[in-house]
């Protein structure tokens, strides 16, 4: 009971901050987005009401359960607090894991550099976060986060996920948040299943914001394009005030519903990606020549991929939606039989696979009628 207490606390404390910090319109709340649009609203127009003024109250009401629930939670778990605290030590980073925590590093910095320009007065350019680009779409308007968007997902018949391991914001933190939990040695599920829930949110998503944009230009006839047409970009302090408060409620997600919970059932981004990704050129390549079917890489997958079972498939590479193509299995394998590669698709071979099924599922519906 204490525990739940405490619980909520927390939970109500930084959703507090998050809305004080406007992060309640952002990424998190992204998924639903497709929702709104088919009521004629927008994410921006609905969270409006989660601002400061609204965050205070929960900010004022999770601090005073929290205090409370420490008061009576301390004496009770001190030693076990204490050995968590004593126990902590930071995991270490392989290679391909350090490259990508200095490259997301680097984006941030991009990101903030381009807010202080903004803020200073040295450059006009709007917001690039995904929701700008689609909350706009839906009423015929188009600017440069929607190029930088369909650029991206054009890369991916390219570098497949790439952008859901590299370059995503909230990529980072999920990945610290895991990693801040199992320095403290708490649980992190790696071996969710998949869920089909992500291509309704999906579908929702993608099909709400083609169809509020196909209404809007049969009304009008028209789009507007301007390299400017976008939201305006954070202030400084909610961008990295959103940015911590996201870490507390990711490890929250994470310890109870998985690693990359996000990513796995309900970003639609992602979910998009996921459907073409596995034609994109690379790839983990896989060496038979060196593997020993040891399955340690399958063990710690973000997105759980079943690497082992594509091994037994004698597949050439991990030809897998659900690969971000992070590295960590390259990082993992003690005999170097991973690699990054190029994997041309196997198109043929795909059409003769179909072509089978199709035949298997004909001559079975003769037998039916027989
Ligand atoms: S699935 Fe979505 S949240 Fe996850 S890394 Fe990709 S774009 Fe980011
Ligand atoms: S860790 Fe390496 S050797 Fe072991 S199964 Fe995976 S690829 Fe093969
Ligand atoms: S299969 Fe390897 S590269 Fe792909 S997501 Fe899993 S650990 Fe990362």
């Amino acid at each position: 009971m204490k525990k739940f207490i405490f619980v909520l606390g927390v939970f109500l404390l930084v959703f507090g901050i998050s809305c004080a910090t406007e992060e309640m319109v952002g990424c998190i709340l992204m998924p639903i987005s497709g929702v709104l649009y088919f009521f004629g609203t927008t994410s921006k127009e609905f969270f409006a009401v989660f601002t400061m003024a609204l965050g205070k109250y929960f900010i004022m009401a999770g601090g005073f359960i929290l205090a409370t629930a420490l008061i009576f939670l301390i004496p009770t778990k001190r030693k076990e607090i204490s050995d968590d605290v004593k126990n902590f030590k930071w995991k270490k980073f392989g290679i391909w894991k350090k490259r990508r925590t200095l490259f997301q590093i680097f984006i941030l910095s991009l990101i903030t550099f381009h807010i202080c320009l903004v803020h200073f007065g040295h450059l006009n350019i709007p917001s690039m976060c995904p929701r700008s680009s689609t909350d706009l779409a839906t009423v015929g308007t188009f600017g440069l986060s929607a190029v930088y968007w369909g650029t991206m997902y054009l890369l991916v018949f390219i570098w497949g996920r790439f952008i859901c391991s590299w370059f995503c914001v909230y990529s980072f933190v999920q990945e610290q948040s895991n990693n801040l939990l199992r320095s403290f040695n708490k649980k992190v599920k790696t071996t969710v299943k998949h869920n089909k829930i992500i291509y309704v949110v999906t579908s929702i998503f993608w099909g709400s914001v083609i169809y509020n944009f196909l209404v809007f230009y049969m009304n009008n006839d028209t789009v507007y394009f301007q390299i400017t047409n976008g939201y305006k970009v954070a202030d400084l302090w909610v961008f990295l005030g959103g940015m911590a408060t996201m870490l507390p409620l990711t490890m929250f997600l994470s310890h109870y519903f998985g690693n990359r919970f996000f990513c796995k059932y309900v970003c639609p981004v992602g979910g998009l990606i996921s459907i073409y990704s596995r034609v994109g050129l690379l790839k983990i390549k896989i060496d038979y020549d060196k593997c020993k079917q040891c399955k340690l890489c399958s063990r710690d997958c973000q997105m759980g991929v079943s690497i082992n079972k594509l091994i037994e498939k004698k597949s050439p590479a991990i030809l897998d939606g659900n690969c971000i193509a992070c590295g960590d299995c390259i990082d993992r394998c003690k005999f170097s039989a991973l690699s990054f590669g190029i994997n041309f698709p196997d198109v043929t071979g795909t059409i003769k696979r179909m072509a089978e099924r199709i035949k298997g599922h004909k001559k079975e519906e003769l037998g039916g009628v027989q």
